[in-house]
C-alpha cells in the first residue's frame, strides 16, 4: 500500500520493491523433513569416513538425544470438574499427537503428578477442593519444570491474571477457541524444550585443517536429510556481515545467515560456521553477542537481521561450528558448545583414506575412471612423507588431484588411446618433482646446543629445534626467533634453573659472569610460544654448557619450574603425530601426562617410544650422551 503512493522513479522505490521481493523469496515456514533414523546416519557416517571413531560415537550421540527430543510425546494433564470441557480438550490434544491423561479434581491431578512427569498442566480454576492457585502453587514448588496453564470462565479472568503472576504460563478463557488451546500448549512445550537444550547445544569441531570437520558435517547433513551449507567467519570484520545492513541505502544487504537461509531453500538447514576462531581482530561491534543471538536458543527463535527488520526463526537450524584452535574463542560462546576435537591422522591412517576415499575420489572428479588409473601403496606412502607435512590430509588430496589432472590431460591428448595408468612411487617423482620434504631428525647429526622439540600449531604438531650458544659478555640473555612472552620466560627459567645447579652440572662458576648466553629458535612460519619448549630450552642450554651433544632423534615437550620439576602440558596427540612424522624415535613426555598417554590410540603409539619424566635431571640423562 505504502509502496503503491511512491513514485516508482524514486530510490525509495527501488528499495522498496527489492525488499519486498527479497521478504517473498525467503523459506519462512519451508522445512526439510527430518531422518530420524541413527542406524541410516552411523551408516552413512562410515561409508564417507574412515577412522573416527570416537568422534562418529560423539557426533551420534548428539543426534540421538536431539532425536529423542523431537520425537519424545509431550506428556500434558487435564484437570476440570466439567466433563464435556474434559472430554473436547482430550480430543483435541491427543489429536495434536500429546499424551494426554484427564482427571475431575486437584487431589486426582496430585495423585497422577506423583507417579509420573507431566510436560503442562491444564487446570480448570475454580473447583471445589484443591483449586487451580493451590494446585499452581504446590505445581511451582514441586515440580518447578512443569509449565501450568490456567483454564477459566469469563467472569474470573482478573483471577487468571493473578495466577500468572503467581507463576503460571498462561490462561485460556472459556468457551475455547481451539486454536487458542492448540498454540498455548505449544508454546508452553517450547519454553520447556528451550530450557532443556541451551547449554552444549552447538557441535563445535576443533582441530587442524583437512582432519574430515567439514566431510563430517556435510555426512550429518545427510543423515538427517537436511541441506547443508557453509559461512565462513573468517576475516568477518562487521556485524551487519551477521546481522544485516539497515535499508537506509541502496545497496544495504541481510546478513550472511540470513542469505544462506534463502539461498538453501530452507529454515532448518545444517549451517557449518568456519573460522570461528578467525573472526577479523579489529570486528566492529562484539562478535560473540551477535554470534550468540544467532546460536543461542534462547534468542534464536527471534532472530532479527536488520534488513529483514522482521523476526526470522533459526530455531530449527542445526549449526556446527568450527575451529583450529579454541583458545581465543569468548567464555559466553564456548559455554554453549559441545566441543570435540578432530587432532589429525597417523601416516597409516593417512594411507588408508588416501586409498580407499581420496584417490577413487578424485580419479572420477577429474573424468578418469578407476579400471584406467590405480595409484599402488609405495607411491601413497611416498606423497604422503615426501610431499606433504600436515596434520589432515588436504595436501594430499591436492597433490592427489594435482596427478590427476596431469593424467586426465594426457588421456584427452591421447584421444582415447591410453593405456591403463599404475602410479608407482616412481611416477610420483615424474609427476610432483622433486620432494618437498626431507625433514628427518635420524639423518641428521648430533650436536652441541641443540636440543629437537615438539609445539602445537594450529595446524596439528610440529617439530622444532632450540639453538644455544654463548659468547664473551656479562651475563645477558639474548632470546631470538620471534618468541612469544611466555616462552621467554622459559628461557628465564631454564637458564637460572643450570646457574643454580651449575656444581652439578660441573660448570665453572664464574663462567655466566664472563659470558652472553644467547638463544634462538629458527623456522619463522612456526608461531612459537606457551611453556611447553621449557625442557628443550633446558636441553640445548645444558647441552652448549656441558659440551656434551643432544640426541637428535629424541623429541620432547614439557614446562619446567625453576626448581627443576616438569610439568604437564596440552596437545600430546597432536606432537606425537608430528615426531613420528619427523622419524623421531624417542619422545620425552611429563610424567603427568601419563593419561593423555594412556588415552592415544595402539597405532599412534606404534614404533614411537614414550618416555615419561618428573624432573630436569631425568631429561638431561635421557638426551645428553
Ligand atoms: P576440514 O574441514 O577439517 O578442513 P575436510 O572435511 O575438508 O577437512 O577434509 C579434507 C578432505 O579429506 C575431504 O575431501 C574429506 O572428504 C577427506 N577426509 C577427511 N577425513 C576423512 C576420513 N576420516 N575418511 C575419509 N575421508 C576423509
Amino acid at each position: 500500500d505504502m509502496i503503491s503512493r511512491i513514485s516508482p522513479s524514486s530510490a525509495e522505490y527501488t528499495i522498496g520493491i527489492t525488499y519486498i521481493d527479497y521478504l517473498v523469496s525467503l523459506p519462512w515456514n519451508k522445512k526439510t523433513e527430518d531422518i530420524l533414523d541413527l542406524a541410516r546416519a552411523e551408516r552413512i557416517l562410515n561409508e564417507n569416513h574412515y577412522g573416527l571413531s570416537a568422534i562418529k560415537e560423539r557426533v551420534l550421540e548428539h543426534l540421538a538425544v536431539k532425536v529423542l527430543m523431537m520425537s519424545k510425546k509431550a506428556r500434558i494433564l487435564i484437570v476440570d470438574d466439567e466433563e464435556i470441557a474434559r472430554k473436547n480438550l482430550v480430543h483435541v490434544l491427543t489429536k495434536e499427537e500429546y499424551d494426554v491423561i484427564a482427571v475431575a479434581d486437584g487431589e486426582g491431578a496430585l495423585k497422577e503428578l506423583e507417579t509420573s512427569e507431566f510436560d503442562v498442566v491444564l487446570t480448570d480454576l475454580r473447583m471445589a477442593g484443591i483449586d487451580g492457585m493451590d494446585l499452581l502453587d504446590r505445581i511451582r514448588v514441586r515440580y518447578p519444570e512443569t509449565r501450568v496453564v490456567m483454564v477459566t470462565g469469563f467472569a474470573t479472568v482478573p483471577s487468571a491474571i493473578e495466577a500468572m503472576r503467581k507463576g503460571a504460563f498462561h490462561y485460556i478463557a472459556k468457551p475455547f477457541k481451539l486454536d487458542e488451546v492448540r498454540e498455548v500448549i505449544r508454546r508452553a512445550l517450547e519454553s520447556k524444550a528451550v530450557r532443556a537444550n541451551t547449554k552444549g547445544s552447538v557441535l563445535c569441531f576443533a582441530g587442524p585443517p583437512g582432519t574430515g570437520k567439514t566431510s563430517l558435517g556435510r555426512s550429518i547433513a545427510r543423515a538427517l536429510g537436511r541441506k547443508f551449507t557453509r559461512l565462513a567467519l573468517g576475516g568477518m570484520k562487521d556485524e551487519a556481515d551477521i546481522r544485516g545492513h539497515r535499508r537506509t541505502y541502496v545497496g544495504a544487504k541481510p546478513g550472511r545467515v540470513i542469505e544462506e537461509i534463502r539461498r538453501v531453500e530452507s529454515s532448518n538447514p545444517v549451517i557449518m560456521l568456519d573460522e570461528l576462531d578467525k573472526i577479523g581482530r579489529d570486528f566492529k561491534g562484539d562478535p560473540a553477542s551477535a554470534l550468540l543471538e544467532v546460536l543461542d536458543p534462547e534468542q534464536n527463535r527471534a532472530f532479527t537481521d536488520h534488513y529483514l527488520d522482521a523476526p526470522f526463526d533459526l530455531s530449527s537450524v542445526m549449526f556446527i561450528l568450527t575451529a583450529n584452535v579454541l583458545d581465543t574463542v569468548p567464555a559466553p560462546l564456548r559455554d554453549r558448545m559441545e566441543v570435540i576435537t578432530f587432532s589429525g591422522y597417523t601416516q597409516e591412517e593417512k594411507e588408508h583414506i588416501a586409498s580407499r576415499f581420496l584417490c577413487p575420489k578424485q580419479i572420477r572428479e577429474k573424468g578418469l575412471s578407476t579400471d584406467l588409473v590405480a595409484f599402488t601403496d609405495d607411491a601413497i606412502a611416498k606423497i604422503i612423507q615426501e610431499y606433504t607435512r600436515e596434520a589432515g590430509i588436504r595436501n594430499l588430496e591436492r597433490k592427489i588431484a594435482a596427478i590427476c589432472r596431469k593424467i586426465a590431460k594426457a588421456s584427452v591428448e591421447s584421444r582415447g588411446a591410453m593405456q591403463p595408468v599404475r602410479i608407482t612411487s616412481e611416477a610420483v617423482e615424474h609427476y610432483l618433482g622433486k620432494r618437498k620434504y626431507h625433514f628427518e631428525v635420524i639423518e641428521e647429526q648430533d650436536r652441541i646446543g641443540v636440543a629437537t622439540g615438539l609445539v602445537r600449531t594450529e595446524t596439528g604438531g610440529d617439530i622444532i629445534f632450540v639453538e644455544a650458544a654463548n659468547m664473551k659478555g656479562s651475563k645477558d640473555l639474548i632470546i631470538t626467533g620471534s618468541l612469544g612472552d611466555v616462552m621467554r620466560e622459559s628461557a628465564q627459567a631454564a637458564l637460572s634453573y643450570i646457574r643454580s645447579n651449575a656444581g652439578e652440572f660441573g660448570i665453572a662458576d664464574d663462567f655466566f659472569e664472563r659470558h652472553d648466553i644467547h638463544i634462538h629458535v629458527p623456522s619463522g612460519a612456526i608461531q612459537k610460544d606457551g611453556p611447553s619448549a621449557g625442557i628443550t630450552i633446558l636441553v640445548a642450554l645444558a647441552s652448549l654448557l656441558t659440551r656434551r651433544p643432544a640426541r637428535r632423534d629424541i623429541a620432547m615437550t614439557g614446562e619446567i619450574t625453576l626448581t627443576g620439576r616438569v610439568l604437564p602440558v596440552g596437545g600430546i596427540r597432536e606432537k606425537i603425530l608430528a615426531a613420528r612424522r619427523a622419524k623421531v624415535r624417542t619422545v620425552i613426555v611429563p610424567a603427568r601426562n601419563r593419561d593423555d598417554v594412556e588415552e592415544l590410540d595402539g597405532n599412534v603409539k606404534n614404533d614411537i617410544e614414550i618416555r615419561l619424566v618428573d624432573t630436569a635431571m631425568d631429561v638431561v640423562k635421557a638426551v645428553l650422551i
